[in-house]
């Protein structure tokens, strides 16, 4: 078998399937471009190495249609992105009798990714190993009923065996994307991927909660988006007569306006539908309450809200209040009734698994910051301030 980038292989073809890939799902693009593809004569169809260089066989390539070839190329980023290689040497099987059940495993947990017009031709359902869907490969492997005689194999970025035709890897010069590159290319689609989760599967998107919430400390990132806010709202210029400036001091009698930092008006808007752990919003709650402390807001409104505000009360301490509620969902009747108030929340901060429906425009003259609880949250709009605080506490 021969390496080389491209020349026989069609190239054009290749890249079509690759901008269809991306059209498709543009928050995969990160990856879709990372992984190099090279030809592979008599490989007889597409793998992908630990590397992330995608092996293509000529032959196939022009077999395929471009949308076929694009579910192809999607598949095989897809064990890359869920990093199956690391994850099969963990699982630890036997490579003699085992690696084909695992790719298999392995595939089937990659169905929830993708619609089905774009899965690879050859894609193992769970219902193929007699599982239920919706779960990870491991599980798969464990309870899956072996194929028989499938001899399933996508290349060693599925299963982290090293083929002998496998070009040499990065360190030793080759093409292809070393650990912590493959980290930061899988951290980019994550974040991407949250950034598009309206359109993402629900696969990819607790993929990418995972990926994220694992690397990234919410409580740091809630404390610099109110931090932010609260700038935001200090910078809005207030000239007051609150305190003498130093020129009125020197201009004798007349005293002039100073100019004071408003401390902000915030509200909590809390989520007590049935959907939110009451323990998840607890810490939360707390986590907001210390946050704003620190920043010299001491006078909070929470108003506890599902489908309707259930409660509302002016506290100094989280624990002062009780969650009420438990029914549908409108976090839109939350912010309306935060803003209902005098003085009106310049900061509204809403706490939620985002499951509800929202005010279509941002609210002028206030920012919302989402703190969006759970493993399979809804993202809010783009207007909100958004921090991902997932179900780890
Ligand atoms: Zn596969």
């Amino acid at each position: 078998m021969t390496h080389s980038p491209l020349p026989a292989l069609d190239g054009e073809k290749v890249a079509a399937a690759r901008l269809h890939a991306i059209d498709r799902f543009p928050y995969l693009a990160s990856a879709l471009f990372a992984a190099p593809i090279l030809e592979a004569d008599e490989l007889g169809r597409l793998m992908v190495d630990e590397w992330w260089r995608i092996h293509a066989d000529p032959v196939t390539v022009d077999q395929l249609s471009v949308p076929e070839l694009a579910g192809e190329l999607l598949h095989l980023t897809g064990h890359l992105l869920r990093d199956h290689a690391a994850r099969a040497r963990t699982v630890g099987f036997d490579e003699a009798t085992e690696l084909h059940h695992w790719v298999d495993a392995a595939d089937a947990e990659l169905v929830d990714d993708l619609p089905a017009d774009l899965q690879a031709l050859a894609a193992v359902h769970p219902e193929d190993l007699g599982c239920e869907d919706g779960r990870l490969a491991e599980e798969y492997y464990r309870r899956g009923l072996p194929r028989e005689g499938m001899e399933n194999n996508c290349g060693s970025g599925a299963h982290g065996r090293h083929a002998p035709w496998e070009p040499p890897p990065p360190s030793d010069g080759g093409e292809g994307l070393e650990r912590d590159q493959q980290e930061l290319v899988r951290r980019r689609v994550a974040e991407d991927v949250l950034r598009h989760a309206n359109e993402a599967t629900k696969g990819l998107r607790r993929w990418a909660q995972e990926a994220v919430g694992s690397q990234v400390d919410w409580r740091r990132e809630l404390a610099s988006e109110l931090r932010r806010s609260i700038s935001w709202v200090s910078g809005a210029v207030d000239y007051s007569w609150a305190r003498p400036s130093r020129r009125a001091v020197a201009l004798g009698p007349v005293v002039l306006p100073s100019l004071r930092r408003p401390v902000p008006e915030v509200a909590v808007v809390a989520d007590t539908s049935a959907s939110v752990s009451d323990e998840l919003l607890g810490e939360a709650m707390a986590e907001v309450d210390g946050l704003l402390r620190a920043v010299g807001v001491r006078d909070v409104r929470v108003l506890a809200c599902d489908d309707a505000v259930r409660g509302v009360s002016r506290v100094r301490q989280v624990e002062d209040i009780t969650l009420l509620g438990g029914g549908g969902t409108d976090m839109g009747v939350g912010l309306e009734a935060a803003l209902d108030h005098r003085p009106r929340p310049q900061v509204v901060v809403v706490l939620t698994d985002g499951w509800s429906p929202w005010p279509e425009a941002p609210l002028p003259g206030t920012r919302v910051v989402v703190g969006l609880l759970g493993s399979d949250p809804s993202p809010p709009p783009s207007w909100c301030r958004t921090v991902a605080i997932g179900d780890a506490l």
